[in-house]
């Protein structure tokens, strides 16, 4: 497979552009994170209840690869259980370090499965898990 293809292919550009995973949801839970060697900034937010994120949403700039990143990432959690939101994050990081992960459960996230070789574009892509496994910890935490 040509993995740079791949990495600019529809899909990745399609959730790049994507609006309905932007903006900013007020009264939410809001954490951010940034990338200093490409420039990226993702800020998330989360609206929890009874554990379930009821709603979520981004803002920031950035690379294709890491708005796309968090445009899946946005839809992938909205409406989901915590528990469900650590099983992704965990196949999510499967997927970084290149091992057996769940693609059914990752869904689109998957085009981006050839990213663990790309140590650059690794860090763009997982900018905005990052902030949201942050989040998650420190909701077990409360
Ligand atoms: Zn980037």
């Amino acid at each position: 497979m040509d993995w740079m293809k791949e990495l600019y292919s529809d899909l990745v550009l399609k959730y790049a552009k994507d609006e309905s995973s932007r903006g900013v949801l007020e009264g939410a839970l809001v954490a951010e994170d940034k990338n200093e060697s490409c420039g990226d900034e993702v800020r998330l937010f989360l609206r929890v209840k009874n554990d379930v994120i009821e709603d979520a949403s981004f803002t920031g700039q950035g690379c294709i690869v890491s708005m796309a990143s968090a445009a899946m990432l946005v839809k992938a959690i909205r409406g989901k259980k915590i528990d469900e939101i650590k099983e992704i994050l965990k196949n999510v990081e499967k997927m970084m370090k290149g091992e057996e992960y769940n693609e059914e459960l990752l869904g689109d996230i998957v085009v981006f499965s050839g990213i663990s070789g790309i140590p650059a574009r690794s860090k763009c892509f997982y900018l905005a898990w990052s902030v949201l496994k942050g989040m998650i910890e420190s909701l077990g935490e409360g």
